[in-house]
Order: C-alpha cells, then sequence, then structure tokens
C-alpha cells in the first residue's frame, strides 16, 4: 500500500484502524493538520486530534482513483450495505457515481394550489382547514389543506391517533406527493409532510432529486447519502479518469465529473422534459461513453473468438455446385451475395460468426443448404438447428429433396426419438456416417458426439442472446477446431439495434425476394363479421385453395393453447362441413404434427387450424389465405412471421387480421401498420419504436441490452458514431477499453475466461 506525502488540508481516508485512531475514525474522511512522526488527524467535528496516525494505512483522496477506492470508505456503508451495493455491482466510489438515476423528483419550488394538476409531482405548503375520518368501503383520514389559491385533500389509509390530532386547524404543513383526482378536489395519498412551526421557514431543495434504481434493503435516502459523499469527494478532486478518445472533442467539452455532477444533482432551472428525453448535452455525454463501452465489450469478445482456429472450409465444393445445377430456379442477386460473403468467412481458420437476415420466404434455406454442403465437400459434418420440431421436420423434408440425389446422408435428431431409434441415430452421428444432422435445440443438450462438425446453422434463432451463442459454438468444439456459425433470422432487427445487439456478429442481409412474388393483400376486421370471414374461406377453399386459421392466446400455457385450437377446429368444421379440416398444436406429438402438416402440404387438407407454432418456416405455396384472430395480442414482428405463411405462390394471397373490438389507441395503430406494410424491416422498426426493443429481441437479448441511462431507440442517432468511435479506441487507445468496460459493464461481462 502506497503512503502518500500528507499535507496540510488534505483529506484522507484510512483503510485500517490504527490502535491510536479511535474506533469511529476507520473509513471517514479526516483532515490534517500536523505530521511529526505519525500524521495528527482531526476530525470535522472535533477541534482536537483524535488520534495519531502511524502504523495503519491511508491515502490521500486527492491522489486517489475513486475507481480504487472501496465503496466501504464512504460513511455508512458497513458489512450489510456493502453486500447489497455488492449485489448490484457496486463495489468502488466510481461504481456509485456511475449508478445513474432513473428519474427526478421536482422539490425546488413550491406550487400554489391553484395551479397544481394531475400526475404533477409537486410540494406544496398550505394550513390545515380540517380532518377527518372517513368511514367507507376503507377507513381513511382526510385533511383539507389550503392556500389563498385553492385547497386540496390529503387522505391517509394508515395512520395513527396522533398523527390525527396533529392536524389542528390552521396548521401550517409542507407536502409532498402526486396529484391525483378525487372524488371532490385534488387530492394526494400519503405525501410526505411535515408539519411547520408557526413563521417557520424552510428551503426548498437547490437541485431536482434524483430518484434511483435500487433493490430491496436500500433505500432512496443510501443512495442519496452515498452519491453526496462521492459527488463530494470528485469536487475536492479525487480522480475519475477520462477515457474518452481526445477526437471527440465535441463530446469532451462536457466534463465527465461535471455531467455526472449534473446528473445526480440536476439545477433546478435544467429542463425536466430535457431530461426526459435524454437531449441534454451531459446525459449524451454519459450515453455516448456507455454505449462505446457495450460496443467494445461485444467487439472485445469478437476478436477474442476470432483467435480461436475453426476448420478452413474449401472455397472449391463440388456438391454445392451439383445442388445449384439441381435446383429448378437461380439464386437471387441477393442470395448470392450472402452465400459469397458466407463462403469467403469459411475458408479463414477462424470460426465464422454471421448472422444472415433476411426477409420470410427471401430463400434462406437454401443459402444454408449451399453452405452446409461446402463444409461437407471439405470433409465435415454440419449441424442445422431449427427452433421447433415442427420446422425441423419441414427443413429434413426440403433438404432430403436437395441433399439425397447428391448422396448426402441426413439424419434428424430431436427430443422425440427415444430408446433404439435415438441410439441408432447417435451413432450415426459420432460415426461419421450423418452428414447433415437436423434437429432442435435439444441437439446440444443431449450428449450428443460429433464426428467432425464444421459449421453450425441456427435457423430463426435470433433471440440468442451472446452468451448462449457462445456456448452452443464451445459444445461443438472438438479437436481444439470451433465449428463455424450461421445465425439465419427472419425477424428483421432495426439495424440501430443489430448494431447494438450483434456487435459481435458479421451481418449480411438477403435483401430481395425470390422474382413473382405477389405482395399479401391484408385487411382489418372487427370479430363481429366472423360469419363474412368464414365464409370467405368457403369460397376460398372450394376454388382449390388452402387456407390457415390461427388461433392466438395471450397465455404462454400450451395447454390454453391447444385447447382453444381445438374448440376453433370443432366450431369451424362445424360451419363448414364440406372442408377438409386439420389442426396442429404444440400439445401434439411430432407424428401428428407431421401427419398434420403432411396431409396440408399435399392438399388433401383445406384448411389448417393451427395455433403460433406454425410462426417460422412452415412452407405451403398453396396457401393463399390467412385469418389471424385477435391478432392484437401479437407483437408485430410476429405478425409479419405468421402471415409469411401465405403469398409464397403464384397467387394473390390474403391475410385477414380479425380483432376483438374493442382496439386501444396502439393496437389500432400496430395493425395499421400490418395492413399497410408488407416489408419486415419497415414492420420491426415500428415495433421497436412502438413496444420497445424487449419486444424486438425478446427477453434474453434485452438481459444483455440492459442499459444504465443510454436507450437504444431514443439514442439511435448516436450509434454510427458510437461504433466509429470504438474501432478508434481499439486500435489507438487500447489501454481505454479494459476500464471503459469495467466503469459502464463491469461484472456483468465474462469475456475474461473466453
Ligand atoms: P425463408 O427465407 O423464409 O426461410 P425459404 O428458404 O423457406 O424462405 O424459401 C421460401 C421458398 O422460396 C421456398 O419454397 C424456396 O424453395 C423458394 N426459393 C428460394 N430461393 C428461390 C429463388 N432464388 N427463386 C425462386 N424460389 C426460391
Ligand atoms: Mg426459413
Amino acid at each position: 500500500m502506497r503512503v502518500p506525502k500528507l499535507e496540510l488540508g488534505n483529506q484522507v481516508f484510512c483503510w485500517r484502524p490504527s490502535s491510536s485512531l479511535g474506533r469511529d475514525a476507520e473509513n471517514s474522511i479526516r483532515s490534517v493538520r500536523r505530521c511529526h512522526g505519525g500524521c495528527a488527524i482531526i476530525t470535522p467535528n472535533h477541534r482536537k486530534p483524535t488520534g495519531y496516525f502511524k502504523q495503519g494505512t491511508f491515502m490521500a483522496a486527492n491522489s486517489q482513483s475513486l475507481q480504487e477506492l472501496p465503496v466501504t470508505t464512504l460513511k455508512g456503508v458497513g458489512p450489510r450495505i456493502a453486500e447489497r451495493l455488492a449485489g448490484l455491482g457496486i463495489e468502488s466510489v466510481q461504481d456509485i457515481l456511475f449508478h445513474l438515476p432513473l428519474r427526478y423528483q421536482d422539490r425546488t419550488r413550491v406550487y400554489p394550489l391553484g395551479a397544481v394538476r394531475p400526475g404533477e409531482h409537486v410540494v406544496i405548503e398550505a394550513s390545515v382547514d380540517h380532518a377527518q375520518i372517513r368511514f367507507g368501503r376503507r377507513r381513511s383520514l382526510l385533511v383539507q389543506v389550503s392556500d389563498s389559491t385553492g385547497t386540496l385533500v390529503l387522505r391517509f389509509f394508515y395512520f395513527s391517533n396522533a398523527q390525527k390530532e396533529s392536524f389542528r386547524n390552521g396548521v401550517r404543513l409542507r407536502c409532498f406527493g402526486e396529484i391525483r383526482n378525487g372524488p371532490a378536489s385534488y387530492e394526494i395519498v400519503h405525501p410526505e409532510y411535515s408539519l411547520l412551526k408557526e413563521d417557520q421557514e424552510i428551503e426548498v431543495d437547490d437541485t431536482l432529486t434524483p430518484v434511483y434504481p435500487s433493490t430491496e434493503g436500500l433505500q432512496q435516502r443510501t443512495w442519496l447519502e452515498l452519491t453526496k459523499q462521492a459527488l463530494a469527494l470528485l469536487e475536492n478532486g479525487a480522480l475519475l479518469t477520462e477515457l474518452l478518445p481526445p477526437s471527440l472533442d465535441l463530446l469532451l467539452s462536457q466534463p465527465l465529473a461535471g455531467a455526472l455532477q449534473l446528473l445526480h444533482r440536476p439545477p433546478p432551472d435544467i429542463s425536466l422534459e430535457d431530461l426526459l428525453e435524454g437531449a441534454h448535452p451531459a446525459q449524451q455525454r454519459l450515453v455516448f461513453e456507455e454505449l462505446l463501452a457495450h460496443q467494445l465489450s461485444l467487439l472485445q469478445m469478437r476478436r477474442q473468438q476470432r483467435r480461436h482456429p475453426a476448420p478452413a472450409i474449401d472455397a472449391q465444393a463440388p456438391l454445392a455446385d451439383q445442388l445449384l445445377n439441381n435446383l429448378p430456379f437461380c439464386l437471387t442477386a441477393a442470395q448470392q451475395r450472402v452465400l459469397d460473403e458466407i463462403t469467403s468467412d469459411m475458408t479463414l481458420p477462424h470460426p465464422m460468426q454471421r448472422l444472415v437476415q433476411g426477409d420470410v420466404g427471401s430463400g434462406k434455406t437454401v443459402v444454408a443448404a449451399l453452405a452446409a454442403l461446402q463444409a461437407i465437400s471439405s470433409g465435415y459434418q454440419t449441424v442445422i438447428m431449427a427452433p421447433t420440431e415442427l420446422l425441423a421436420e419441414q427443413h429434413l423434408n426440403s433438404l432430403q429433396q436437395w441433399l439425397q440425389p447428391l448422396g448426402v446422408a441426413l439424419v434428424s435428431l430431436s427430443g422425440s426419438h427415444k430408446g433404439k431409434a435415438r441410439a441408432q441415430r447417435l451413432e450415426q452421428i459420432s460415426s461419421g456416417e450423418a452428414r447433415l444432422i437436423i434437429g432442435t435445440h435439444a441437439l446440444f443438450q443431449s450428449g450428443v458426439q460429433f464426428h467432425s462438425l464444421g459449421l453450425v446453422v441456427i435457423d430463426e434463432q435470433h433471440r440468442f442472446g451472446v452468451h448462449q451463442r457462445l456456448a452452443l459454438r464451445q459444445k461443438g468444439e472438438a479437436d481444439g477446431l470451433l465449428p463455424h456459425q450461421l445465425i439465419m433470422t427472419a425477424t428483421p432487427i432495426p439495424r440501430t439495434l443489430a448494431m447494438t445487439a450483434y456487435a459481435d456478429l458479421d451481418l449480411s442481409v438477403i435483401d430481395e425476394l425470390p422474382p413473382g412474388r405477389i405482395p399479401v393483400t391484408t385487411v382489418v376486421l372487427s370479430d363481429n363479421r366472423r360469419d363474412e370471414v368464414i365464409e370467405r374461406v368457403r369460397d376460398a377453399c372450394q376454388q382449390g385453395r388452402q387456407a390457415y386459421w390461427v388461433c392466438t392466446l395471450i397465455e404462454e400455457s400450451d395447454a390454453l393453447q391447444a385447447q382453444a385450437a381445438e374448440d376453433t377446429a370443432q366450431q369451424l368444421q362445424q360451419q363448414l362441413s364440406q372442408l377438409k379440416i386439420a389442426l396442429v398444436h404444440g400439445r401434439m406429438n411430432a407424428t401428428q404434427k407431421e401427419t398434420a402438416m403432411s396431409s396440408f402440404k399435399a392438399g388433401e387438407t383445406n384448411l389448417l387450424v393451427a395455433t403460433t407454432v406454425i410462426e417460422v418456416g412452415v412452407d405451403v405455396p398453396n396457401a393463399s389465405l390467412m385469418i389471424i384472430e385477435n391478432p392484437e395480442r401479437l407483437g408485430l414482428a410476429q405478425l409479419h412471421q405468421l402471415r409469411g405463411r401465405v403469398g409464397r405462390g403464384s397467387e394473390q394471397s390474403h391475410c385477414v387480421l380479425l380483432y376483438h373490438p374493442p382496439l386501444g389507441q396502439q393496437s389500432r395503430q400496430r395493425l395499421a401498420v400490418m395492413r399497410d406494410s408488407s416489408d419486415g424491416f419497415k414492420i420491426a422498426q415500428k415495433d421497436l419504436e412502438i413496444r420497445g426493443p424487449g419486444e424486438v429481441l425478446g427477453t434474453r437479448q434485452t438481459g444483455e441490452l440492459q442499459f444504465r441511462i443510454a436507450d437504444v431507440v431514443r439514442d439511435q442517432e448516436l450509434l454510427a458514431r458510437v461504433q466509429h468511435a470504438a474501432t478508434e479506441v481499439h486500435t489507438k487507445h487500447p489501454q481505454a477499453v479494459a476500464p471503459l468496460i469495467q466503469r459502464w459493464i463491469g461484472h456483468k461481462v465474462q469475456y475474461r475466461g473466453v
């Protein structure tokens, strides 16, 4: 431990108690008076030295970096609080400063009662007119107060007799709380309040009051106290390292310390609206730094991953060429471009990590098949992983058609393969006889041994987070080689979001549909026109077309969803007795699902009643009508996916969004987006704006996207610059990378061991 030379006026922390220093001297700030042999330490409250500092360890604050200063040096942080703070990842005083407020309360001015509005949180000062207990459904104490501009009621559900007695007529009080509409006048329920003595004046706060994100056992009072001390240290010159590169001069004109000071204690004249919108330069300064740290951590992860060896795949792939020759169509330019990107990745001896985005129906499967054949031509196995058994089966069917003529052996493996069937498949996989393996997530959980895995294709699994992607790849490791990874998604991720959520991946976009596709016409109808819609289904089916009827439920329960689909199928069968109706839902076993799907695919059934299990991957070109019940319950991206099941053939397709009235404003808006657009990217962007990144990316992913101050939607304009800065920091200021990540992300990132 370094012992700095102490000078008069320095502030010191003692890190260890010294026998001659009183117990209370531990962890507190002292000023130094004299030095002779040891140091005389004087507490702020005493005029005489409370002890002499001889052997203990101490440091002068102004030579001390806040990052190295444990949070336990702050007053009031004992073992219990320290443990709770540690639970939030807060260990140093710097961490306290970067624990930023969620929102603010304005206690900097007293509002006249005549000027308050419902929903506002305000400070008022008024005198009691009368207080009475009201016995209604719930006993409550009502205190009517007034000032010269109006009256208002304070309502208490919990109160003591003494409390009631204290509200004597004419007593003045100061309150803070939210104004609500009451039965007779505005009210504040359970305000914070204090009674004022006659002629007592109390000051209003001179800054806005921050409200911190917290956890059980840590009260706002504690946060206020801790941030106050941390800010004082900062003001006294403790070190907070500037980590942004000097080229970002515009941002740096907002010094870091000033920005933190402002956000923890905003001055009263600041615009709350600006703060809420994140528009204040101090916020932008910190938002930028946070996004940068996030970007750097992903970049770092990506670079570290790339150092691993992977099988180099030969760009010459006779099997892929054969498939191309056999296909009844030519690749679109976009498919070809993406395939080239994949090929050039796989020829490198480092694992590819590529995300292919392509709208529903853009032809991702064939691209995956060609990539698989490249790996297979070079003597490696490929795994294709699908999110559902239904989709795995579909893939098996279409890939079998393509690959069997080439003599490539396929095997599928899912949770429903048991006993002998399973053992046999496992054997084919481990012996290397199976070249292409298709299955669900279970593939990687069940101790499957691969012979020589070269490529993992993950279909429709954009919801996997970074760590899951890594874990999956690790499981495919063989002989020290990591397989290449190709992730395919039809859920278009708005560019800005992709840059944040997928900075560890390379991105390819199939931005073109195969020729001849006709956009699906969508109508939005109330379900009181259900009978008309059923007639429409009858007409379409009688003309030889096929239709989907999708039942949605908010409940996650498979059982309830299955029940709803069964009921609907039964009821539709009654009304449409001449039609053949099949049913698929998540509760059916693989064979049952497969039977229903293949009869529909073969045109033997007219109508397929389904839950959202058909959301991804199902491909039946003759189906040209889709009814979605209660579409207001689904996200736009999911609706777009579902709708993508039609419009795959040469016929004009239709989609009916059959909502249950009344529709809220937001739902109306969202369904209108579906009606007016068939562009997945546009739809996803709207979804992002209306519902936020959680809905677009899924909750797992957003766990990694939890920011302290940034908001990927609100701050999307910054992202391009952030990306640029990340590259610059990485190349020109590599020493800043670790501290930036530590400062903003800290323990949440586990890349160190990767
Ligand atoms: P998705 O991108 O949604 O996974 P698929 O791979 O299922 O789309 O392809 C949808 C349909 O388009 C399939 O029937 C597929 O055979 C066909 N297809 C793919 N590429 C082309 C192409 N270049 N030209 C014509 N049809 C194609
Ligand atoms: Mg697909």
